[in-house]
């Protein structure tokens, strides 16, 4: 995980590790990483974490499986940031694009070209070597939408087979779905539009999920391409986000 520890919550504290994210991000917003409204998408992701145990399920080590898969497979996989990502995991994230050698793009909803600057300069102090969706380039736009959200990059999702994109908006995840791609997303809110509508939906924290889909992609790279083909032809989604709600009620019930 990036970033230093926040010196004044004790390790004790047992909110201690959800503290130290929520610091992170407000340490993030100050430095105009974030928007306001990615502080207050970190709360809703807060509380379904809460409800899910803050911790990854079996249902999102399937999904993160099948993404590692689906993004091994691609033939142009693009990985697209947002202020969010880039606060929480981009060390983890520029590793994972090399590992797969993808390409990656900054796409924000809320877009000033000077938070696209921090973001990338976030990226690149970060380890990447190439940063696309910035102010530089000549967008093409993504038909099913409007304003800045509808830009993206030629060479990144424009061109994309498979796109992972944490914390998407619902829109941008339809828009992308019917331009014939697969999308990954990475949603702790299962009934949102974009974990509804994704092809592949991680619910699970971001912070938790990139380290583990860096190890299975290490680990599915040795398989071949039928195995790979057979993980992601056998995965259910929409069965996937139910199982991940019963797990929720489970948890509260205590009953299987
Ligand atoms: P919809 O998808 O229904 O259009 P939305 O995308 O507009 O909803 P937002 O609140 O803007 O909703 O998006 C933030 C989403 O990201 C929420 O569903 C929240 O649960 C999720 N989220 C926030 N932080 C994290 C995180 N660290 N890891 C995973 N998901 C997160
Ligand atoms: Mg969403």
């Amino acid at each position: 995980m990036n970033s230093k520890k926040v010196s004044n919550i004790h390790p004790d504290h047992p909110r201690y590790e959800s503290l130290q994210l929520r610091a992170r991000m407000v340490e993030a917003y100050k430095a105009g990483i974030l928007a306001e409204s990615g502080l207050i998408a970190h709360g809703r992701g807060e509380a379904f974490d809460y409800l899910i145990g803050e911790k990854t399920t079996t249902t999102a080590i399937k999904a993160i499986e099948t993404a590692a898969a689906a993004l091994i497979l691609a033939d142009h996989p693009v990985i697209s940031v947002n202020g969010n990502t880039a606060a929480l995991v981009s060390r983890e994230i520029v590793l994972l694009t090399g590992k797969l050698d993808a390409k990656l793009e900054i796409n924000l909803f809320y877009r000033t070209p000077e938070r696209v600057k921090i973001i990338e300069k976030v990226l690149k102090d970060a380890g990447a070597e190439e940063v696309l969706g910035t102010e530089a380039e000549n967008p093409v736009f993504i038909k099913g939408l409007e304003g800045p959200r509808s830009q993206s990059s030629r060479e990144g999702v424009y061109k994309a087979d498979v796109v992972l994109v944490p914390l998407e908006d619902g829109d941008r995840a339809e828009a992308l779905v019917s331009q014939e791609k697969l999308v990954i997303t990475v949603d702790l809110n299962p009934l949102s539009r974009t974990s509804k509508t994704a092809s592949i939906t991680i619910v699970d924290n971001l912070v938790r999920v990139i380290p583990k889909l860096i190890d299975e992609v290490d680990r599915l790279k040795k398989l071949e391409d039928t195995d790979l083909q057979n993980i992601v032809k056998n995965f259910d989604n929409q069965q996937n986000i139910k199982d991940s709600l019963k797990l929720v009620a489970q948890a509260y019930t205590g009953k299987k």
